[in-house]
């Protein structure tokens, strides 16, 4: 038996798809990469952005008429939209079952009892805020623990989930309602999980929270925050780099700072969103800093971890964001000079806060010209601050071959490859060199700098 797993949506949400494929496997189906050729289909689904959700709405049409040619095929889809929908996306034509993010440990039985045509499933928490639990926390733990997470993933990388689940409750997202409370996930599971990925050859691992700077957790009388897990996932020998993503402004702690200046393997980059530059709408966003306590933050961070590289993520467009508003978002990021930025357009999602109470009252046009201009003023400060990297050199992990390779047309070099690289700090490095070194480390030394992309020397 076949099966195709497509996944939309978040780092979180690969890793879900990346254990449910080593599930699968276990359970003895075959990996293909073609519903035409396949008897079982999953679809990680996102509920983040509409966008995501109107994609696989659209896969679904089209799933509806490979059904046509191959009747029998069992279709499943898990992730946030699952839970968001629920019994509305299991009466979509083209569905069979319809899986949460805490239910996926049951993902393969369910779909081994489709194919042996029991009824249509529906598998989601009833309650998402309430408390998981203790025997559904421990079949979730399990099933993370017996699964492969290097599944899909880049050579010598993985991530790690710390924590599931959300307390924040900003009011334009849906994590809180679709993937429950935040719940941290006990230390020695994680560190045992690390110790067998570095056993595969993994040096960068990557650990995943919403709010991973929020990681709590007390094991036999010690407490565990995120600076203890980073001292304890960077001491398993042979992990060369740790990382985590994301961070919530107000729940950073010195502490983590410490770790990340103290110790070289924790690397120096911090994923820190500000959402907006304008007090009045980080207030309707229930973010619960103001723009003036979110630069002051970045100021200690530049202080206390020379060299750290701080990415920002932003929403344009948000209810009631005027111009007025909108410039201070510019000024924010001038004045935080990132290294990289993600920025979105606003877009109302079903059943938060922002849905329900707010105004999506800024035209899509205004939108979209404030979306271009904030990625203008951030390409600029990216050229100027890459343009400082020249002539460094820099310790780089390599991903394998650019698929972009026509990026640097001044190469002569036909021998090597042009290959893609990642410093610990995420800046992306492009150099000639041996595609073996996928999944190395290797010294580059910077000859030239774009706003997204740094070019070396191996
Ligand atoms: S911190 Fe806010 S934006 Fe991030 S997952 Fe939680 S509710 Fe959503």
């Amino acid at each position: 038996m076949k099966f195709v797993l497509k996944s939309f949506g978040c780092q979180m949400n690969k890793l879900d798809s990346a254990l449910v494929t080593s599930a699968m496997k276990q359970a003895g189906f075959e990996v293909s990469d073609s519903p035409v050729e396949s008897d079982v289909v999953i679809i990680n689904t996102c509920s983040v952005r509409q966008h995501a959700e109107e994609r696989v709405l659209s896969h679904l049409g089209h799933l509806k008429h490979i059904r046509k040619s191959r009747p029998g095929l069992v279709v499943a889809v898990m992730g946030c939209m699952a839970q968001r929908m629920g019994e509305e996306l299991l009466a979509n034509e083209a569905v069979d079952i319809v899986c949460g993010p805490g239910q996926i440990d049951k993902l393969p039985e369910l779909i081994q009892q489709r194919l042996e045509k029991k009824a249509k499933h529906l598998a989601v928490a009833e309650k998402i805020r309430a408390k998981v639990e203790e025997s559904e926390a421990q079949g979730l733990e399990e099933f993370e623990v017996a699964n492969d997470l290097t599944e899909d993933q880049l050579p010598g990388q993985a991530y790690v989930r710390a924590m599931r689940g959300c307390n924040k409750f900003c009011t334009y997202c849906v994590v809180p309602y679709v993937r429950g409370p935040e719940a941290s996930r006990p230390p020695e599971s994680i560190i045992s999980q690390i110790k067998h990925l570095r056993d595969q050859g993994i040096k960068l691992v990557t650990l995943l929270g919403q709010t991973i700077d929020s990681y709590s957790y007390t094991e036999n009388g010690k407490k565990w925050g995120l600076a203890e897990l980073l001292e304890g996932a960077s001491a398993v020998e042979g992990i060369e780099w740790v990382r985590f993503i994301t961070s919530y402004p107000t729940d950073l702690d010195d502490s983590i700072l410490a770790a990340m200046a103290g110790n070289p393997k924790v690397c120096k980059y911090l994923h820190l969103p500000a959402q907006s530059g304008s007090d009045k709408i980080l207030k309707a966003m229930n973010r619960t800093y103001t723009s003036g306590q979110y630069l002051e933050l970045l100021t200690k961070a530049r202080e206390m971890v020379p060299g750290i590289a701080i990415a920002g993520d932003f929403i344009v467009g948000f209810c009631g964001e005027s111009d007025e508003d909108f410039e201070a978002t510019v000024s924010l990021v001038q004045k935080a000079r990132y290294k990289s930025c993600y920025i979105f357009k606003y877009s109302p999602r079903p059943g938060t806060t922002a849905e329900k109470r707010l105004e999506d009252d800024v035209p899509e046009d205004v939108k979209k010209a404030r979306n271009t201009r904030l990625l203008e003023v951030q390409s600029l400060i990216s050229e100027e601050d890459n343009g400082r990297l020249v002539g460094r050199r820099m310790r780089v992990l390599v991903e394998g071959p650019s698929k972009k390779a026509h990026l640097d047309k001044s190469s002569q070099d036909v021998d090597h490859k042009q290959l893609i690289s990642r410093t610990g700090e995420d800046y992306i490095v492009v150099f000639n060199g041996p595609a073996q070194l996928a999944g190395q480390f290797a010294q580059v030394k910077i000859t030239k700098a774009s706003a997204l992309t740094l070019f070396g020397e191996l």
